[in-house]
């Protein structure tokens, strides 16, 4: 029997939580744990009640902001910090897996609320062809432990 280290389930979450998102443009996962507990889970997206992008613009796809990004969208980790923080969950001192590594926006957020590890699957500088990965530069600048998930995940990942 194969027995799976949280590492493993909680990207796979994050990687199935990326396919539930609205966004055209880029589908991203986030799961917030605290040692071997899940403390919240978030998707990149519109305000829930607000806009879903596909289904409003399903040519011309997101309305794009001036880095190309969806305007509309809150970042998965956002959505997942937001969540926890709503319903008075600390995240202090927890650990964050996401589909792709946080921008700079998301890193000072992440870096401000006390989150002491980012576990990432995909290079969010191989994405946007950026220089460097800056939002993963920031926050070991800072002191947060990053690290790339190197395995294979059990799911496709191929639209994440
Ligand atoms: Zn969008
Ligand atoms: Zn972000």
């Amino acid at each position: 029997m194969n027995r799976p280290a949280f590492d493993d389930i909680f990207m796979e979450l994050a990687a199935s939580l990326a396919k539930r998102s609205h966004c055209i443009k880029k589908h991203v996962g986030a799961v917030l744990t605290k040692e071997t507990r899940i403390i919240s889970i978030g998707y990149n997206g519109p305000p829930a009640g607000t806009h879903n992008c596909d289904e409003e613009f399903p040519h011309e796809g997101c309305a794009k902001d001036s880095k190309g990004s969806c305007s509309l969208a809150i970042h998965a980790e956002q959505n997942a910090i937001l969540y926890a923080v709503k319903n008075n969950t600390s995240v202090e001192g927890s650990t964050l897996y996401v589909t792709l590594a946080p921008c700079l926006s998301c890193a000072r957020i992440i870096f401000s609320m006390g989150i002491k590890k980012v576990v990432y699957l995909k290079s969010y500088a191989a994405y946007k062809g950026l220089p460097s990965d800056e939002g993963v530069d920031f926050l070991q600048k800072f002191g947060v432990e990053v690290e790339q998930y190197r395995k294979e995940l059990a799911i496709d990942d191929a639209l994440i």
